[in-house]
């Protein structure tokens, strides 16, 4: 469980700002949204926790510590993208497996973390199975089981719903929050679709033009217009 805290992050290109100074606190276990238009800054954001996008200005601290200058591999975020990225020609137990290889976790112990996530997503039984193979909402829940597998300390989603159609959109809401509140894990998720924040989230960070326009829960939002 980690705490993230993000104290005046900016990100410029060039002259452009598309994240301009903001700050905010996620606590422990907190299911945090940055909600708003395209182009507001929120995958800009997410990146720079992740580590993927360097930082221009600012810190954002794990647990007090500043990760600003922490490689990516090394801030043990596990991360789902709305396209899935799953690896098309493994299986999804290959899938599942690359990132403990990587982490050199013994087989053993890999295929216990691996058959745990499985049962968690309820995928048991398609150990074999290739991403081709499963349903868009199953794919997803693989590139979840995947993020989930490493036991990382926060959980990055930028958009992961957005390829679904609304009947799958709506379960997958409930499936996801569920699934965060059993594992306990910190997670940002990015997202444009106002009733997803505002259903997911214990809190809503509304991102407008690079700068935090609103943060709150979500009643709070709801009812301040
Ligand atoms: P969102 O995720 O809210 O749609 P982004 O964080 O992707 O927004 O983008 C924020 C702003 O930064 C946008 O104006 C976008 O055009 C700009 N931007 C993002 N990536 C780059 C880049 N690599 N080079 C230049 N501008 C970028
Ligand atoms: P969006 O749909 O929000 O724009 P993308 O799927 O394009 O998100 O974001 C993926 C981006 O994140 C890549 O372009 C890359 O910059 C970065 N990224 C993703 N995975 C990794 C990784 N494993 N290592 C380094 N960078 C990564």
């Amino acid at each position: 469980m980690t705490e993230v805290s993000i104290e005046k992050l900016t990100k410029s290109y060039g002259n452009a700002r598309a994240v301009n100074a903001i700050s905010m606190k996620i606590a422990e276990g907190e299911f945090i949204s940055l909600l708003g238009p395209s182009g507001c800054g929120k995958t800009t954001t997410l990146k720079m926790i992740a580590g993927f996008e360097d930082v221009t200005e600012g810190a954002i601290r794990f647990d007090g510590q500043d990760v600003v200058n922490t490689p990516a591999e090394k801030r043990d975020i596990g991360m789902v993208f709305q396209n899935y990225a799953l690896f098309p020609h493994m299986t999804v137990e290959q899938n599942l497996a690359f990132g403990l290889e990587m982490r050199k976790v013994p087989k053993p112990q890999m295929r216990e973390r691996i058959a745990k996530v499985l049962d968690m997503v309820q995928l048991k039984g398609y150990e074999a199975r290739y991403p081709r193979q499963l349903s868009g909402g199953q794919q997803q829940r693989v590139a979840l089981a995947r993020a989930l597998v490493i036991e990382p300390k926060i959980l990055l989603l930028d958009e992961p719903l957005a390829n679904l159609d609304a009947k799958l959109r709506e379960e997958m809401r409930v499936f996801i929050r569920d699934l965060q509140r059993r594992v306990g894990i910190t997670t940002v998720y990015v997202t444009h679709d106002q009733a997803e924040a505002m259903t997911m989230s214990d809190r809503v960070v509304v991102m407008f033009g690079g700068r935090i326009a609103q943060i709150g829960s979500p009643t709070d939002i709801y009812e301040r217009p």
